[in-house]
């Protein structure tokens, strides 16, 4: 069997809004997220690939930057989500249906790498692994037992394909 990590950084902002988390973490602040996705394959093609990296890289790259690079991540919950995009329609917030932990977003990322490898036969996603800093680092080796619905994600994406943040959460919230 062969594993294949590609690892890819990007920079957001994100703050927890359950009162029993850390008060430092209920600020808005920034990480630089540096986030692994390893897939595995036993199966080599003609080239001697479990997958080109290329191929891979691409399609993870394009989704994180276009997603989650230089954006503002919250929970769906979070009165500042409107309160921002009341004054800044156009600023680029990612919500969760659930708190933007370390854990939320590997989970997040985990779904996601699975529908990357969908026409990829004999491949598998071994694992996301989410570090927010040097030395707090989570890894999704597959579906999470979860508080909430993953599937309310897909609004999420409908609303930063639209670009047309407000209009999605009337939509959502009426
Ligand atoms: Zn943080």
């Amino acid at each position: 069997m062969y594993r294949i990590t590609v690892k890819h950084t990007i920079e957001a902002a994100h703050r927890l809004l359950h009162p029993n988390s850390p008060a430092k973490c209920r600020n808005i602040h920034g990480h630089r997220w540096v986030v692994e996705l390893t897939l595995a394959g036993s199966v080599l093609d003609e080239r001697g690939m479990v997958v080109e990296f290329g191929q891979i890289k691409q399609a993870w790259k394009s989704w994180l930057d276009s997603h989650l690079d230089h954006v503002l991540i919250l929970h769906e919950k979070d009165p500042l989500l409107k309160a921002i995009l009341s004054v800044e329609p156009n600023h680029r917030i990612y919500y969760l249906a659930g708190e933007p932990t370390a854990e939320n977003l590997a989970q997040l990322l985990y779904n996601q790498a699975q529908k990357i490898i969908e026409d990829m036969p004999g491949v598998w996603v071994e694992k996301v692994q989410v570090a927010e800093t040097e030395s707090n680092i989570v890894e999704c080796l597959g579906k999470a037992v979860v508080a909430f619905d993953y599937n309310s994600l897909a609004s999420t994406e409908i609303a930063l394909a639209s670009g047309n943040f407000i209009e999605q959460l009337q939509s959502t919230r009426a």
